[in-house]
């Protein structure tokens, strides 16, 4: 390995030949050189629990020794071709998608990232239905292109200003600060009641689509109360809407099911997917219905999705996951790691809310008056990354610990990661 060129150096380059959209966490950050399953290592040797996998991708690990053998065995075998030929990793990948995917769901469209499942899936929809508007949520997060930014409800991530029309938002279920200013259950899920009347009062009624995440990662962990995706779904079947669930964050085991729309026991339309598929290689995919995928039958070619090798990543990292019972793994050590959240939560009223499911959780850090606090974030997400833990933050004030392994961590890793976590929150209570 090549000297690590050093964290003043990587700043410098990054200022003079990176975009400066392209950001990064830490006011004294560090130069990552080396990963292995759940540690990463810095230019100096030092070792970091990874926290957030690269927000949810690395749930298998870093350098999974079972998942770098099948890609070094594909790109030294058969490394790009382009869908115009015929190979069998691809067909392969979407055999073995359809048999994990829920309800009807079978056929695929393979792309590179999730923004690009998102594009791919609101055409669809488009197609199958002969409808243009969408129906998105408040806090939501679909993507960076054009149409996949118009339809993030976060406004950190609203760059365009002149975003993509035919685009109405929907409240979403955030129960610890309700848009609708109830209280589950007695709100009989009133903002899921509410997209009915988003539909008759903001849209043209020509809607293909709503677009949801099933917990909003980006958003800050919002995590639905039970019977919430069941109520969108009932209305947007009553008026010809297809419901697609971004799985791009929470898919994969991330959050104690292999989709986290299992959770609401939903069958949605269209669901896409991307991040964890590959484990860190890039692969996204809008996967549908036979009924509403065979009729998008013009042509239409990822150069690089689906190409053999970020397949045969796929297929190993699937294989890994169903044979290392890691669905399972991130419910026991999610729920491990919940109770310790809630425990920290009863002795720092800093932490205003834990919520979040399997191994996908938030801590909502506020002041005493419960407005949110983005500084003692940073300082805790500083304070833990001295001390070799990589957290990560978000939510529409980014005042959310956020909290995603590789699912591959153990026991021991999360009652580290707590005491430090407690250690740290003692000097920033409120
Ligand atoms: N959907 C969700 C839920 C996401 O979290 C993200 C990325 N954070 C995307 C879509 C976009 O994915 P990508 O960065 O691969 O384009």
């Amino acid at each position: 390995m090549n000297k690590p060129i050093g964290v003043q150096e990587v700043l410098r380059k990054k200022r003079d030949y990176l975009i400066p959209c392209v950001y990064h966490f830490y006011e004294n950050p560090m130069q990552l050189v080396r990963g292995q399953m759940q540690y990463l290592f810095d230019e100096q040797g030092k070792q970091y629990l990874d926290c957030f996998a690269g927000v949810s991708v690395m749930n298998c690990g870093h350098c999974n020794p079972a998942i770098t053998d099948a890609i070094v065995k594909q790109v030294t075998t058969l490394q790009h071709t382009c869908t115009i030929y015929l190979t069998e990793t691809i067909v392969n990948l979407a055999e073995k998608l359809a048999q994990i995917v829920p309800g009807r769901l079978q056929k695929s469209f393979f792309c590179a990232s999730g923004s690009e499942a998102n594009e791919g899936a609101a055409l669809l929809a488009s197609i199958y239905t002969g409808k243009h508007e969408f129906i998105s949520l408040r806090q939501g997060l679909h993507g960076r292109t054009k149409l996949g930014m118009s339809l993030t409800g976060l406004s950190l991530w609203r760059t365009d200003t002149a975003p993509v029309g035919g685009i109405s938002f929907a409240p979403n279920a955030y129960c610890y600060r309700c848009p609708m200013n109830k209280c589950y259950p007695e709100c009989d899920l009133a903002c899921a009641n509410e997209v009915e009347a988003v539909v008759k009062t903001a849209t043209s009624g020509q809607v293909a689509a709503m677009f949801a995440e099933p917990i909003q990662g980006n958003g800050g962990m919002i995590t639905p109360p039970p019977g919430y995706f069941k109520r969108i779904k009932e209305i947007l079947q009553q008026y010809g809407i297809l419901l697609i669930v971004d799985e791009v964050q929470t898919g994969f085991g991330r959050t104690g099911k292999m989709f986290a729309i299992e959770h609401y026991a939903t069958e949605p339309d269209i669901m896409t997917v991307a991040k964890a598929l590959g484990n860190g290689t890039p692969v996204g995919a809008f996967i549908a219905t036979p009924a509403i995928a065979d009729t998008y039958t013009r042509p239409g070619a990822s150069t690089l999705g689906g190409n053999p090798v970020t397949s045969a990543a796929a297929l190993a990292t699937l294989d890994y996951i169903t044979t290392n019972k890691l669905v399972t793994r991130a419910e026991t050590l999610g729920n491990q790691l919940k109770a310790g959240l809630l425990e920290l939560q009863e002795k720092y009223p800093v932490i205003g809310d834990v919520r979040g499911l399997g191994l996908m959780l938030g801590a909502e850090i506020v002041h005493a008056d419960k407005s949110p606090a983005p500084q003692k974030v940073d300082y805790i997400l500083e304070k833990l990354k001295d001390n070799g833990f990589l957290i990560g933050k978000n939510g529409p004030n980014r005042n959310v610990l956020a909290f995603q392994p590789p699912l591959v961590i153990t026991r021991e890793n999360i009652d580290d990661l707590l005491t430090n976590l407690e250690s740290t929150l003692k000097t920033v209570s409120n």
